[in-house]
């Protein structure tokens, strides 16, 4: 069990994960790439784990954690979830990556349309920037066209078209991107002007769900207007569903601002930690996605397949969108009560099964770092500026015993930081 004294924290052991680092230093460019390079984190944070269970995880030097990463978004139903281990096992022994897709290749195909409420069709990949591109792919095969709009900071991928990091990409890999900001329609219709008669898609995360900002859901209107433009210029409207699906709506997040999108792309939670991607789509795009070429060596392994299935019917079965949003919801009042309890104001923003928690006047994230260290001392992994996953092994118990450990978090900003 995590410790969750309100004494003064001390830190944790942390040998095998400076060694492993060390290590890695020499044979991996910069030790470790993308998001999880732990020199994101502030400095306490381990960057190598042993083992994950529920919604439990334990780094290499065995300090165990309650998990509000759900492996950045993947692990839904919690880590080794039973019923999806054993059907990946069932699928193991039979075999993953065959000479051609297994029958699990169709039954998840028919599970995604009867499940996603705008979904004909389905495509699978294996990440999430797999199914991203693959949509802009299937939107600009069925336009002809080219302009694509993405929201200012929007994260969709890491590769040559949408990587935060503008390193080894030329301009003209972004040639034909178009940016407008997240719920403002006037700037959305200003993009649209822009891309004149060469619009073939405008992309919307399922959620304003950018690093280190407050987070927005998409208002109806906002929504209903890209509908709009995209049916007025015969464009695609491109839904990134990559994280928050599963986690907000089951048939898909717009359903709760009741717009339907044109391609959806789907990737983390739909296989409870198992690698898999999609892209979902309507009828009037079947053609063209049936025109690109798109595909990957290990794109149909049957093990991911059949854990999609597994996972799919256990969160149906369990209404895990439900849980997560009762869990997240008892956390964050938790939190905002604690806030006010100790005169250290925070916003929370976004639904409440992705919680992401930023103090007030906390430019540099420093309060957000005291107080995700001092929660990480007591056991509970939280992020200190990107949204943070809830899952089904979530507990009322697990929530209250990470609540105490945020609220001697929230005395140690207090007493570094001051109060109100
Ligand atoms: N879109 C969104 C909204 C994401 O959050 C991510 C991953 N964080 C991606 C796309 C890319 O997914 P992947 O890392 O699996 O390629």
């Amino acid at each position: 069990m995590p410790s969750v004294s309100s004494a003064a924290s001390s830190p944790l052991s942390n040998r095998h994960d400076l060694q492993l680092r060390q290590r890695a230093a020499k044979v991996v460019p910069g030790g470790m790439t993308g998001h999880l390079n732990a020199a994101s984190l502030p400095a306490g944070y381990p960057q190598f784990f042993e083992r994950g269970q529920g919604c439990r995880v334990w780094d290499v030097d065995g300090n165990e954690y309650i998990d509000f990463m759900c492996s950045w978004g993947p692990n839904l139903l919690g880590h080794h979830h039973p019923v999806v281990d054993e059907a990946a096992r069932k699928q193991q022994a039979l075999g993953d990556c065959l000479d051609g897709p297994t029958a699990r290749f169709v039954e998840l195909a028919e599970r995604f349309v009867a499940r996603s409420a705008h979904a004909d069709w389905v495509l699978f990949q294996k990440n999430g920037t797999d199914a991203t591109t693959v949509c802009l792919m299937v939107a600009r095969a069925a336009t002809g066209k080219r302009k694509v709009l993405v929201a200012t900071k929007a994260y969709h991928g890491a590769d040559p078209w949408c990587t935060p990091i503008p390193q080894g990409i030329t301009p003209e890999d972004r040639a034909h991107l178009i940016h407008y900001t997240y719920n403002d329609i006037t700037s959305l219709e200003a993009a649209v002007a822009q891309a004149g008669t060469d619009l073939a898609a405008i992309v919307c995360a399922a959620f304003k769900h950018d690093l280190g900002i407050d987070q927005e859901l998409p208002t109806p209107a906002f929504a209903r207007r890209a509908r709009e433009l995209c049916d007025q210029a015969g464009a695609a409207l491109i839904l990134d569903e990559v994280r928050a699906g599963f986690r907000v709506h089951a048939g898909g997040s717009w359903e709760t601002v009741g717009v339907r999108p044109d391609l959806s792309a789907w990737s983390k939670s739909i296989a409870n930690g198992y690698a898999l991607a999609a892209v979902t789509g309507v009828d009037a795009l079947r053609e063209a996605a049936t025109r690109i070429y798109t595909t990957g060596s290990f794109w149909s392994g049957g093990v991911a397949m059949a854990a999609g299935l597994a996972t799919i019917e256990v969160a149906d079965a369990q209404d895990v969108v439900g849980h997560v949003q009762a869990m997240g919801q008892r956390f964050r009042d938790g939190i905002a009560a604690q806030s006010a309890s100790h005169g250290v104001p925070v916003r929370q923003t976004g639904p409440a099964a992705l919680p992401l928690i930023l103090f007030h006047e906390d430019p540099g994230f420093d309060k957000g770092a005291v107080f995700t260290v001092e929660a990480l001392r007591r056991g509970v992994y939280l992020h200190p500026k990107h949204n943070m996953f809830l899952s089904l092994a979530h507990t009322v118990q697990d929530i209250d015993l990470a609540l105490q450990a945020t609220d001697a978090a929230f005395a140690a900003v207090a007493q570094r930081f001051g109060h109100r």
